[in-house]
């Protein structure tokens, strides 16, 4: 898509924060208020993502701006919000994310996961607009259903104002001490210099048009050059996941270049490179169709920058968070089996390795760099080494069972000493009891098994 003599790709974008500051709800609201009312305009929902298009943008910013002039075709918000894993996600050497949301809940301020969060970003170089949600929490707001921030802050009283302009000064503050400056953006006059806030209530919309608008206007003005499209292809994996009647697939983001069903693929696995050919290229229905299960729509080929599911050979033992890389005809099959495997070598490269330690497994790059970098800290101080015969090494990836994903509900987290009780979500694979668990913390790994099941 050609738009203004420019070629640009829809920026990919991901919600980053403290838990519960709302990172959740800001993406159902953000997906949702045109769904509900029956007008999808376009958006679907894809694997790992949702696409919003350039009209369905222009269509809920136009009280803040009229036919919006946007440069870039849409906008792939990425799903998995604040996941640790996730978060690590390079696209060759740089984050997968364009841009990103740091959501800040406004009764609270900066959180330790803010903080966090503000950390990878500053490291990835990554540009970052603050949402300062959870306005409607204000004593006394008045609701202004979907309102362009100006609107619904012209609505509200005086009383009102003065507990925002407290929280925001106190918050800007906090920045500050981070090193960042930060201004609301309608009175930033050195957006690029001092990031953006914006003031959003997930729950009633207020700002919501704002934060789209920043997010396709101004931002990909700050990065033409990352977001013109090129040929070569840049595509990540995002989850290895087991799919019925289509064995271990592979869950992608594509951000630059095309895919077609029968392409030689090489992606980073745990016992060294796969090679394998693309069986087929999936996405799901479109989202009226949403609710007819597991059927996938099949492709002879993709390009734009969308998540896709890729059923292959050989996958089960990819790694998530690497980058997928095509075979063409001129191509030198060595070399590219080295490429996709500098993503795992990197991280590895940067550890304290010895002659004898622990053996590391894991199944996506992000929990494998987190376990390392915990195992090298100082308190811990466990030996990494990869000095291990090429069989064993062999047998410990099989032996590495990775039998079901638990997403830990972090409300229900209970310190009781002994045992740990965790509120989890069983997102793949079946829990048992005995099944063998790895609970990174902040400061800590926890590896036990599960003793028993409360329901
Ligand atoms: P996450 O952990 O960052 O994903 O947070 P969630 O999206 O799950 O939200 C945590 C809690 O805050 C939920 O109970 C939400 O309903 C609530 N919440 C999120 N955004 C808002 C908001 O803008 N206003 C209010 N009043 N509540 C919100
Ligand atoms: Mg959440």
């Amino acid at each position: 898509p050609v738009q203004n003599g420019l070629n640009l790709r829809s920026p990919i974008c991901c919600i980053m924060g403290h838990v519960d500051a709302g990172k959740t709800k800001l993406l159902d609201c953000i997906r949702g208020t045109r769904v509900q009312e029956g007008e999808a305009g376009g958006i679907t929902q894809q694997i790992g993502a949702t696409y919003f298009p350039a009209e369905n943008i222009r269509e809920r910013t136009k009280e803040l701006k009229a036919n919006a002039k946007l440069n870039v075709p849409g906008l792939l918000v990425i799903d998995t919000p604040g996941h640790k894993s996730f978060t690590n996600l390079r696209s060759r050497g740089s984050s997968l994310c364009d841009i990103a949301v740091l959501v800040v809940d406004i009764m609270h301020g900066l959180e330790p996961q803010t903080i966090e969060s503000l950390n990878f970003l500053k490291k990835g170089n990554t540009n970052f607009v603050i949402a300062l949600n959870k306005v409607d929490r204000l004593y006394g707001w008045k609701t202004c259903r979907n309102a362009p921030i100006g609107k619904a802050i012209g609505q509200q009283s005086k009383d009102v104002m003065m507990e925002f302009n407290t929280r925001l000064t106190q918050i800007i503050t906090q920045f500050k001490e981070q090193g960042l400056n930060t201004e609301l953006y309608y009175k930033n006059k050195e957006m690029g210099d001092t990031y953006n806030i914006v003031p959003t209530s997930a729950i009633s919309g207020e700002g919501i048009p704002d934060l789209l608008l920043l997010l396709v206007q101004w931002a990909p003005k700050t990065m033409i050059k990352r977001l013109t499209c090129s040929e070569k292809l840049q595509c990540t994996v995002l989850e290895v996941k087991v799919v019925e009647g289509h064995g271990t697939t592979i869950d992608v983001v594509l951000v630059n270049g095309m895919l077609h069903e029968g392409d030689r693929i090489v992606v980073c696995g745990m016992q060294g490179p796969v090679v394998t050919s693309i069986r087929a290229l999936l996405t799901p229905h479109p989202m009226r169709e949403l609710r007819v299960k597991g059927t996938y729509l099949h492709h002879k080929e993709i390009k734009v920058v969308q998540g896709i599911k890729i059923a292959a050979q050989g996958l089960q033992h990819a790694i998530a968070g690497t980058s997928l890389y095509v075979v063409g005809p001129n191509d030198d099959i060595e070399y590219i089996k080295e490429s996709a495997m500098d993503d795992v070598n990197s991280v590895i490269s940067r550890i304290d390795k010895s002659d004898e330690g622990v053996y590391v497994q894991a199944s996506t790059l992000g929990s494998l760099e987190a376990l390392l970098e915990f195992l090298n800290t100082r308190a811990v101080d466990v030996p990494v080494s990869d000095n291990l015969e090429e069989e064993r090494k062999r047998e410990a990836v099989e032996e590495a069972v990775f039998p079901c994903v638990l997403k830990i509900i972090p409300k229900y987290v209970f310190n009781t000493k002994d045992p740990i009780v965790l509120g989890v979500d069983v997102v793949e694979g079946i829990a048992k009891i005995g099944t063998p668990i790895c609970v990174p913390g902040q400061k800590f790994v926890e590896i036990g098994r599960i003793s028993s099941i409360i329901n």
